[in-house]
């Protein structure tokens, strides 16, 4: 039997779930992007509002991509399981707050619709960093997008996420509907204000007025998002339906821990998400910077490194030789004085948590799935914070490795000779560099001219070629798993 409304009575007394009336619950949130994450983290909060009585933020997920959500849930309401799993166990919860799945290629003008309804208040995404279709380093709209350039040659059957959210605007200001809030949950730097930027120009390149209408209106808070979530594997899907006795086509992995950071700038209203235990404040900055350089910047270079030395996820590449010092000592020697102090915050005990977090044997987080899109991640994840220790004229040959593992695997061949499967909008050109040179320094000199990801400053540091040469250079000889034992045992 599937997981639905009518078999919800039938499930073991452990597992927590809807206990409010889903059929009063009335759409106050689009969400563009309803992967893994989202259904981890803004779900539960919401679900959480809505189950405190509140009954006006029911989601409505878009998929500006596949089918598959829509098609895992739609047959079970909308309902879906949270498994939340450290090595003391696993607690279940199934979460309601999902009240409708659309597939935007399918059909753009029902989402449009439902981003123009005057009870949504809030368009909320997780589209990945490359959804935003702009360049990671400078942070401007990408107008030769193929996206970009259709969304702004036909306005009114959008393909990007910020094509919908735009015509979405122009919809509801012309039927002098309240403009709704835009909320970034995606790992980018400033994400609200990243967003307002793409969002901006791309309304200006449509219209002047449409333009300062955004500039002026629109509100983008910004949000520090934290929850480990790795992908659902089949063997997941096993597991939970068995434990469920009914079964779920998509339950979601996690971890304990969650955090949310939120800017308060919500015009237009929002659910009450501090009932369940989200922060707001003025200024989400430094949480952000914290969270992007010590947790960000661990993760990618623990699945660079970790990739290549041949290890399957983040905890088996913790507990092999070297790794954890490696990462304890690039948070605490490299990353902590580049962070401002936080009120509240004891950044020792934060890094402590960090450790064990990335330890938790029950999460298989693959290491190849946090490789992905690295050309979107490295700028905010490592090299800003490599912009800062040059400027304080500290050493960060730590940071450097984690650059140069990532540049080794997005050479796309492994320590082997097989081939790695990269996935990034550059793969091919990346590829085609590695393949055109004949040592580690040409090979770093081909990458450094990406100047999406490294800008134009950082190449001129002739402190940053040679930390990442000569790091790129070690692992080319000696391999990661001889190089992270020896970078930490010089
Ligand atoms: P996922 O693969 O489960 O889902 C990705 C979603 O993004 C899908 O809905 C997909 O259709 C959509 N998408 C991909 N490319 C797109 C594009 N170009 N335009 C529009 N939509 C696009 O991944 P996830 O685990 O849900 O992660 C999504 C994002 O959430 C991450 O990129 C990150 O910014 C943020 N995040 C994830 C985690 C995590 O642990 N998984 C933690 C913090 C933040």
């Amino acid at each position: 039997q599937r997981l639905s409304n009518v078999t919800l009575k039938s499930l073991p007394a452990s597992v927590q779930r809807p206990i409010y009336d889903r059929t009063a619950v009335t759409p106050g949130i689009v969400h563009l992007g309803i992967g893994a994450f989202h259904r981890a983290h803004q779900a539960v909060y919401t679900d959480t509002v809505l189950a405190d009585g509140d009954d006006r933020w029911g989601i409505v997920g878009a998929s500006l991509r596949s089918t598959d959500t829509r098609d895992a849930l739609a047959p079970q309401d909308g309902l879906y399981t949270v498994a939340a799993r450290d090595g003391d166990g696993e607690r279940l919860r199934v979460v309601g707050s999902s009240i409708d799945q659309l597939v935007a290629p399918e059909d753009p003008e029902h989402l449009l619709e439902t981003m123009a309804d005057p009870r949504v208040k809030v368009i909320s995404l997780t589209v990945t960093e490359k959804g935003y279709c702009h360049s990671p380093s400078s942070g401007d709209l990408d107008e030769g997008h193929p996206d970009i350039r259709h969304d702004l040659a036909m306005p009114g059957s959008p393909r990007s996420a910020i094509g919908f959210i735009v015509e979405a605007v122009a919809r509801r200001r012309a039927a002098g509907a309240t403009p709704f809030t835009l909320l970034s949950c995606d790992n980018l730097p400033a994400n609200g204000r990243t967003l307002k930027r793409v969002v901006t120009r791309f309304a200006e390149l449509r219209d002047r007025d449409l333009g300062s209408f955004v500039a002026d209106e629109i509100a983008c808070p910004s949000t520090m998002v934290d929850r480990i979530v790795p992908a659902t594997t089949d063997a997941d899907r096993q597991t939970v339906s068995k434990s469920l006795g009914l079964t779920d086509a998509w339950p979601i992995m996690t971890e304990p821990f969650s955090q949310w950071v939120i800017e308060d700038d919500f015009p237009a209203g929002r659910p009450q998400w501090e009932a369940a235990g989200a922060t707001f404040v003025s200024n989400v900055d430094p949480y952000e910077l914290m969270k992007l350089r010590l947790l960000n910047g661990s993760h990618s270079t623990l699945a660079y490194l970790g990739y290549l030395a041949g290890h399957e996820t983040v905890s088996d590449t913790m507990s092999a030789p070297g790794f954890a010092v490696l990462i304890s000592g690039l948070m605490d020697e490299e990353v902590t004085s580049t962070l401002p102090q936080l009120p509240g915050i004891d950044l020792s005990a934060y890094k402590t948590d960090l450790m064990a977090r990335f330890s938790n044997p029950a999460l298989r987080h693959r290491t190849w799935q946090i490789a992905m899109d690295g050309s979107q991640k490295i700028p905010q994840r490592l090299l800003n914070t490599i912009r800062d220790r040059i400027k304080a004229g500290a050493p960060f040959a730590r940071l450097a490795l984690g650059v140069a593992a990532w540049i080794r695997y997005a050479s796309g061949v492994d320590e082997k000779g097989a081939v790695i499967d990269v996935r990034d909008p550059f793969a091919a050109a990346m590829r085609r560099q590695a393949e055109s040179v004949t040592s580690p320094t040409e090979l770093a000199s081909a990458f450094f001219n990406m100047e999406q990801v490294f800008g134009t400053d950082l190449p001129r540091e002739q402190e940053f070629r040679s930390a990442v040469e000569a790091a790129l250079a070690q692992l080319m000889r000696d391999g990661a798993a001889a190089t992270v034992t020896q970078v930490i045992s010089p």
